[in-house]
């Protein structure tokens, strides 16, 4: 059974994320429930079964939200279609999209006013790259791989590149430096934010000591996803969890020394069980693998600033 738990540092809740909670938080504490939100606020199971219980309720559609009733945008952005769809409705919008997401909408809508045709490299189908997609859906082809740029028709514009914020750092390189060699001209933005950056190398720096690293997070968490791919492709048995209830005891079989992390999306409170778990099976020793210090904070949006009005 392991003896050390190695922790990683940073880990967990990112200032997007932080907000993005903050937000729906308030809206909460001033709106008579039910309170819309437009797709899961942040990808974590665990945030979104507790803001449902206190009367949030996510849709996937704007038409699904009552005309004139107050609803609340993800920390992954919406396209301006979903904005128009919801003025149309008069709904009131507080948008608790992260402004690292936002700033990645604003490049590739100056872009492709610009002229440029924009590759945006991501992963098709997960929130944010739909959105930011929408800003120029004309101009902008989604990319995955190298496999994907070698196999893309040359649009005869010069060629803009942005990034979906939450990516393997290794991965996007390659994907990259294939863009680089189709499009030599090219002006490339690397838009993964601080957050996913710093969370997979404190978890390379895991893997490189622990036989065993769990990574906490959802399965629709793009960053989750991806810590757990940096730990495996650095050597290291690695398991993604929704939390304590999902980890096999067998896994700490023959297992000496086991790394902890989580996800950007992923509450203290989850650790924290699985941090008391490992304590009483035995760990004495518990360790923080520090790569970076975090000290980013964003402000609420607007509508937000205003203090509470007691009735
Ligand atoms: Fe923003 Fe990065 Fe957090 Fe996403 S992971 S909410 S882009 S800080």
């Amino acid at each position: 059974m392991p003896h050390t738990l190695l922790l990683a540092a940073p880990r967990g809740f990112c200032a997007g994320v932080v907000r993005a909670i903050d937000v729906l938080d308030q809206v909460l504490e001033r709106e008579e429930p039910p309170v819309y939100a437009f797709h899961e606020i942040v990808h974590n199971r665990y945030v979104v079964d507790s803001f449902e219980r206190r009367g949030a309720v996510f849709v996937d559609s704007v038409e699904e939200v009552p005309e004139g009733a107050c609803i609340v945008f993800s920390a992954h952005g919406v396209s301006p279609e979903v904005v128009r769809r919801a003025q149309e409705r008069r709904l009131r919008v507080i948008d608790a999209t992260c402004p690292l997401v936002t700033k990645v909408h604003l490049e590739t809508r100056k872009a492709a006013r610009d002229g440029f045709d924009v590759l945006l490299v991501g992963h098709e189908g997960h929130d944010e790259v739909v959105g930011t997609t929408g800003e120029a859906p004309e101009r902008t082809r989604v990319v995955d791989s190298p496999a994907d740029v070698r196999a893309l028709a040359d649009g005869g514009r010069p060629v803009f590149v942005v990034t979906q914020t939450t990516l393997s750092v290794d991965d996007t390189a390659a994907t990259i430096e294939e863009i680089r060699a189709h499009y030599p001209q090219a002006e490339i933005r690397n838009d993964i934010c601080y957050a996913t950056t710093n969370r997979q190398a404190a978890v390379r720096a895991l893997a490189e000591r622990a036989g065993l690293v769990i990574v906490v997070g959802s399965e629709n968490s793009s960053n989750s996803v991806r810590l757990r791919e940096v730990a495996a492709a650095a050597g290291a048995t690695a398991y993604r969890v929704d939390g304590l209830e999902e980890i096999d005891p067998a896994w700490y079989d023959g297992v000496e020394v086991v790394g902890l992390t989580a996800g950007a999306s992923v509450p203290d409170e989850l650790l924290d069980l699985i941090i008391a778990d490992l304590r009483e099976r035995g760990v004495t020793q518990v360790e923080p693998v520090v790569v970076a210090t975090e000290t980013v904070e964003f402000r609420l949006p607007e509508e937000l600033a205003l203090p509470v009005i007691e009735a």
